[in-house]
């Protein structure tokens, strides 16, 4: 259990049903925070994890929800205000990648990362903040990733969309810093989850090998530094991105 009390506040995690926005879950509840899991496809996994969170005594939703369409997000957020009253805390975890080389990417592989990744951080950011501003506290933590600081082969459609991430959450610290609103971003590098499951085993090898802390990272090691961002421990954060890659990027 993490030494943080986040007792009293609610957080909306999307993609809350596994990998990395599963940890995040937890990681909050355990803090003391009621979550809403948004998910986008498999119900039994997120009710799954609705239920492990009930289960530690904190209220808890799963609420199918496509973050790239504006109606689905109005209605989803309004659900959860109405259910808990408030929203102090939104985590946009959710994300696809649709990898290949940009002389094969079609103009759909890079609509499709594009819409999910980046315009859904953003439509959940205008609709949560509107929650946020009637209780003047919330905070926002984007999650990019280390390619959209590097860049990487074969990923131009999600590099740009962790790249614009990252621009998306400055500005987002900027025009709510009046509010009492903040917003970080954390940059993973190599997490063992669905997403880097596919991987072929010649290029884990050589991610591995770049890892400073030789090993791949866990959902907890994103968690972690989640419930650090949204605790009161890090209240003087804003803006910023936070590069959580056991040093792949020095490797
Ligand atoms: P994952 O594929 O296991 O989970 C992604 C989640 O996003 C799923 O719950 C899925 O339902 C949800 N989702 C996808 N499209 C959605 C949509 N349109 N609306 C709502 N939900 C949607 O992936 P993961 O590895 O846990 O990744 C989580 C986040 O971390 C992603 O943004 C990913 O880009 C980022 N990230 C992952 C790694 C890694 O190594 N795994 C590294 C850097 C960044």
């Amino acid at each position: 259990m993490l030494n943080i009390d986040l007792t009293g506040l609610t957080a909306v995690v999307t993609g809350g049903s596994r990998g990395i926005g599963r940890g995040i879950t937890f990681a909050l509840a355990d803090c003391g925070a009621d979550v809403a899991i948004i998910y986008a496809h498999s119900s039994e996994a997120a009710l799954g994890v609705k239920d492990e969170v009930k289960k530690k005594g904190k209220r808890s939703l799963a609420l199918k929800c496509d973050v790239s369409h504006e109606e689905d997000v109005v209605r989803t957020l309004e659900n959860v205000n109405n259910e808990f009253g408030r929203i102090d805390i939104l985590v946009n975890n959710a994300g696809i990648n649709r990898d290949t080389l940009i002389l094969r990417m079609t103009p759909e592989n890079w609509d499709e990362v594009i819409e999910t990744n980046l315009k859904g951080t953003f439509l959940m950011t205008k609709h949560a903040t509107k929650y946020m501003m009637q209780n003047k506290f919330g905070r926002i933590i984007n999650i990019s990733s280390i390619v959209g600081i590097t860049g990487n082969v074969g990923q131009a459609n999600y590099v740009a969309s962790k790249a614009g991430i990252i621009g998306l959450t400055k500005t987002t610290a900027i025009e709510y810093a009046s509010r009492n609103i903040t917003a970080n971003a954390i940059a993973p590098g190599f997490i063992e989850t669905d997403m880097t499951k596919k991987l072929p085993d010649r290029v884990r090898g050589e991610f591995l090998k770049r890892v400073l802390r030789r090993r791949v990272g866990t959902p907890e090691d994103i968690a972690n530094v989640v419930a650090f961002l949204v605790s009161p421990l890090a209240s003087y954060l804003t803006g910023t991105v936070i590069v959580v890659d056991g040093g792949l990027s020095l490797g």
